[in-house]
């Protein structure tokens, strides 16, 4: 990994109850970087970004973003990411510029910088024609990118997406996945899937989760040459 380290997480573990979720993953982002999740269902993927969004405390381990702690409670790391988690709240009665206003107060930003940045947002995510319609009216795939348009409004230096083509049709797939390669122009990005071909056409790097543990971090192409990848799935999953 070359350039600046924009996120540093180390030897998380999340327990519940009896149950070890998370077992010592540890993983770094640099600016610029997408990082894909891989994991069949169970594997700890949703349980990883929760905690690297900070709205999940692991049981062990430590996260820091941009060099300051996003653990220990304060806003001032949280402020500088954006997430999108695998079942967002939704609100449908909400007009999409003025839930994306609301989202941008929430993270901290200064009022008056407000309008300009939502615009921003919903140009970046194809949602200017939609700005003064209901969420609740539109399709799945145009509530997905008000998901992502909530995630980006403030500017953040990383986005956190969880599963972000989970439940759409293949049109609504595709625009979605370009409007995450368009993503890291600007932000640091993670995203998680269970679908391999997502994270080959959208990542740098990869980290395969399974039954908690980082069973592969590295290139992609890297893995494909030390095997098939699909083997590779395979392989770990039996
Ligand atoms: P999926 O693709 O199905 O969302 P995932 O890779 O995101 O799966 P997690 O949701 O992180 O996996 O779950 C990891 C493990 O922790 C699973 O065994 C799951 O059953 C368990 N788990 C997750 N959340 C809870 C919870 N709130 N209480 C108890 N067990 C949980």
């Amino acid at each position: 990994m070359t350039g600046e380290i924009l996120l540093k997480a180390q030897g998380l573990e999340r327990d519940y109850g009896d149950r070890k979720a998370l077992r010592g993953v540890s993983l770094e982002l640099a600016r610029g970087e997408v990082l894909g999740l891989l994991g069949p269902n169970g594997a700890g993927k949703t349980t990883t970004l929760s905690i690297l969004s900070g709205t999940l405390p692991p049981t062990a381990g430590s996260v820091r973003l941009n060099g300051a702690d996003l653990l220990d409670g304060g806003r001032a790391a949280k402020r500088d990411l954006g997430y999108l988690p695998e079942l967002p709240p939704v609100y449908p009665e909400m007009r999409v510029s003025a839930y994306l206003r609301y989202c941008a107060r929430l993270r901290g930003m200064e009022r008056a910088l407000i309008p300009a940045a939502v615009d921003e947002a919903m140009r970046r995510c194809g949602l200017t024609e939609v700005g003064s319609r209901l969420i609740g009216k539109l399709s799945k795939g145009f509530q997905q990118r008000v998901g992502i348009a909530q995630a980006i409004v403030h500017r953040p230096a990383l986005v956190i997406l969880d599963e972000p083509t989970v439940g759409l049709d293949p049109l609504q797939i595709r625009a979605v996945r370009a409007l995450i390669a368009e993503l890291r122009q600007e932000h640091g990005v993670i995203i998680s899937s269970h679908i391999l071909p997502e994270i080959q056409s959208l990542c740098d790097r990869v980290i395969i989760l399974y039954q908690g543990n980082a069973v592969y971090s590295g290139y992609l192409n890297e893995l494909n040459a030390v095997a098939d990848v699909q083997e590779f799935m395979v392989s770990f999953a039996q």
